[in-house]
């Protein structure tokens, strides 16, 4: 990871969600953000609205796109995503872009501008149906806010490392320390229950097969533990793949 991404005169706090991609697999992602300075402060980062966080959030992700490997219409990936996500710009009010990065790390996220990513390992792995899961589920977190809530910890607790260090920049270990911290409890297990139920109630709405929430959470509980478990940890990690797909198998058979 690049040390100018952290100094300078501006940050998006978002950055740490792509230092820990980057610090969760090999992709480097982090290393081709580029161009993002960062000035971090205390006071700016506790009042800063919710409506900055989005704006400079989706400013940091056009960054992104334009830095990393995004599947062209013509390419599979991003034939096959755009039609699972056909027709979902304003899913339940809300204004969303999708788009699949190259790498071939197994992992989704959504910003709170509304941007969903995937990357194309976990597409390799996912039949269309438990992608329509997954996407179902990373709706949910932008639309009960949690991108949001996460997104404000991580710019709080970079600007208050940030203002702990001496020379007022984050050192290269505190950023991957944060990362870190972000990648293991981005959010908390009610938040992903609330996510995977509403992503299950997004497959019953658009009449898809409901079943495919369970395999999909099965097949990222079979990673658990693992290598490519780690780089699918945004995903998998509270709580455990096994526990959520336990749920939803009650609340399908309960039918
Ligand atoms: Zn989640």
């Amino acid at each position: 990871m690049s040390r100018t991404l952290i100094t300078g005169s501006k940050v998006f706090a978002a950055f740490i969600l792509f230092a820990a991609l980057a610090t969760a697999g090999k992709a480097g992602l982090l290393d081709k953000v580029g161009g993002l300075d960062a000035a971090l402060d205390v006071a700016k980062a506790a009042t800063v609205s919710d409506a900055d966080l989005q704006a400079s959030t989706k400013q940091m992700m056009d960054q992104m796109d334009k830095n990393n490997r995004v599947a062209p219409a013509s390419d599979k990936y991003g034939k096959r995503l755009a039609d699972l996500t056909k027709g979902l710009a304003n899913e339940d009010g809300l204004k969303l872009n999708f788009k699949v990065y190259l790498v071939k790390d197994i992992n989704a996220f959504a910003t709170p501008d509304g941007s969903i990513r995937f990357l194309a390992g976990l597409m390799d792995m996912m039949t269309d149906d438990e992608l329509r899961f997954i996407i179902g589920h990373e709706v949910a977190h932008v639309k009960l806010g949690h991108s949001l809530k996460a997104t404000r910890t991580a710019y709080l607790a970079s600007a208050a490392a940030k203002a702990a260090n001496a020379n007022s920049k984050l050192s290269v270990q505190q950023l991957t320390e944060l990362a870190e911290k972000f990648v293991n409890a981005q959010f908390s297990q009610s938040q992903e229950t609330d996510a995977d139920n509403y992503g299950l109630a997004f497959m019953k709405r658009h009449k898809y097969n409901q079943a495919a929430a369970e395999s999909s959470l099965r097949k990222l509980a079979a990673l658990d533990g693992t290598a490519d478990g780690r780089s699918a940890s945004m995903l998998s990690s509270h709580p455990g793949s096994k526990q959520r797909a336990d749920k939803i198998h009650e609340l399908l058979a309960s039918k």
